[in-house]
């Protein structure tokens, strides 16, 4: 391999390594075109080696001397800055791509890849209207550019702008040639939800059905459809409940409010108890169907069959605080405690902030509820509820 070539390898490699997510793996296609000196491919190979190890920060100073070596090479200072950015050190990186784009002797192809790379520096320092402007000049040069659809739509999706997040996911899925009908129905709910609040029932319709034509396992988009209807169709609403019970029945806990209010409504209480006792027949270990149905007994004055319930759910999921929270509100109903257990309820009531907590299977990031976007690591539909210890520890 010729040093040239090894260089070009190399400056790649850095690029995805340094980067260490797929969107940010800046592309450094222009290559150096010139010979590189010994010395340079030592210092080189040295700086790929710590970052293979971990050690940016000697990465760094071995790129520095790389860079000595070809003051001129674009592909070096734009993974040099690179480099920076992810080891933090983003004023650095955003001079070092700053001074490449103000050179007058670009091709386009490389004053698109320094665009690139200070549209990924300024996402990352929040500067937000600079990346924006950077990527939407990337792409007048090169409409498929990966990255920088993929930064558009992050900030897009910050800003809760979903119509456009929509438009650049739907033009990164044929990009990538993958499959985003998922993170696409989220967004075609999220579009529902802005128009349910700013009174636009048939638009908001819309795009909940959007959403489920996109993806049958899109739990928002079955709650807002049902939402929709429930005021003057209650019938409707269970049944689109209903049939998210039935497509996600590990889901089906989102629904459980809405469907035991909406039975009520039609006279026809009981449904939520067979709806309940029919989960819990399917899963056995479906704790969430015993508390539904515990609470269900306990507002019909039975607390003492709740209580047997919220034991088995216990067993089942012996760290969930709601079932224990709930379990002490069926012994002061019994009239077990007296006015201690009372107010030792209402104090649990108000202190536990994470009774039901949900945390994100990518970034294990922690909320009291689930969340369809995970706020740090922004994926969609990555957060499940927290499981503390295995279903089948106490067993
Ligand atoms: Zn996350």
């Amino acid at each position: 391999m010729t040093d040239t070539a090894l260089l070009s390898v190399a400056l790649a490699a850095l690029a995805g390594l340094a980067a260490g997510r797929l969107w940010a793996a800046a592309r450094l296609r222009s290559g150096l075109g010139e010979h590189v000196s010994e010395r340079a491919s030592r210092h080189l190979f040295k700086g790929l080696q710590h970052l293979t190890t971990g050690h940016s920060d000697l990465a760094v100073g071995a790129f520095l001397k790389v860079r000595r070596n070809h003051p001129d090479s674009v592909g070096v200072a734009l993974a040099l800055g690179n480099l920076l950015r992810e080891s933090g050190q983003v004023e650095r990186a955003i001079q070092i791509h700053q001074r490449v784009i103000d050179r007058a002797d670009l091709t386009r192809r490389e004053h698109a890849n320094a665009l690139e790379c200070l549209g990924m520096d300024s996402l990352k320092a929040g500067f937000i209207d600079r990346a924006t402007q950077a990527f939407q000049q990337v792409l007048e040069t090169d409409p498929r550019n990966i990255a920088a659809w993929t930064g558009l739509a992050k900030i897009q999706e910050d800003e809760r702008r979903w119509l456009d997040a929509y438009h650049s996911r739907t033009r990164l899925a044929r990009l990538r040639k993958t499959d985003e009908g998922t993170v696409l129905a989220y967004l075609q709910a999220e579009i529902g939800r802005d128009a349910a609040h700013t009174a636009q029932p048939e638009a908001a319709e819309r795009a909940f059905r959007h959403a489920l034509r996109l993806s049958r396992r899109v739990v928002p988009a079955y709650l807002g459809l049902a939402d929709l209807q429930g005021p003057d169709d209650p019938l409707r609403a269970i049944a689109i409940l209903e049939d998210l019970v039935a497509t996600v029945p590990e889901k089906a806990y989102h629904a459980f409010d809405r469907l035991a209010r909406l039975y009520a409504t039609i006279g026809e209480a009981h449904r939520f108890t067979a709806l309940c006792e029919r989960l819990i027949q399917q899963d056995p270990q479906d704790w969430r169907a015993r508390l539904a149905l515990a609470r269900a007994l306990r507002s019909d004055s039975r607390p003492r069959e709740a209580i047997g319930l919220l034991t088995r759910a216990l067993e089942v999921n012996p760290h969930a605080l709601i079932v224990h929270l709930e379990t002490l509100r069926a012994l002061r109903d019994l009239g077990l405690g007296g006015p201690l257990l009372a107010q030792y309820v209402t104090l649990a009531e108000t202190a536990l902030i994470y009774a039901d907590p949900h945390v994100c299977s990518v970034c294990h990031y922690r909320a009291g509820e689930i969340l369809w976007r995970c706020p740090h690591c922004h994926e969609w539909g990555t957060m499940v509820e927290e499981r503390v210890a295995p279903t089948d520890s106490r067993r």
